[in-house]
């Protein structure tokens, strides 16, 4: 599965990838063309980073999201079918023959 998400330098407007797992608030990175340092946070002014930090942000929901179905396999699958028929478990041989 994909692990990283783009990102768009504020400054050269050139597009490169780093991993979802780094991209979290305080985080900053060297642009690979132009070297200028982008300092990532949701707080951010600059709409890019914006962008990449809520990627990153539910990109590793997903990924957690994975790991968990890969672990416990059974909950997830549960969860999908709980709707629909509600249990139709009424009292049938409560009949006292005797
Ligand atoms: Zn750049």
């Amino acid at each position: 599965m994909e692990d990283s998400v783009q990102i768009r330098c504020t400054r050269c407007k050139n597009v490169f990838r780093d991993r979802a797992k780094r991209l979290q608030n305080g985080y900053s990175r060297q642009c690979p063309s132009c070297e200028v340092v982008l300092f990532f946070d949701e707080d951010s002014p600059n709409p890019h980073i914006k962008k990449a930090m809520r990627a990153a942000r539910r990109l590793r929901k997903e990924m957690r999201e994975m790991e968990s179905m890969q672990s416990g396999r059974a909950t997830a699958v549960s969860r999908r079918f709980s709707g629909r028929s509600a249990s139709s478990a009424q009292d049938e041989g409560a009949d006292d023959e005797g």
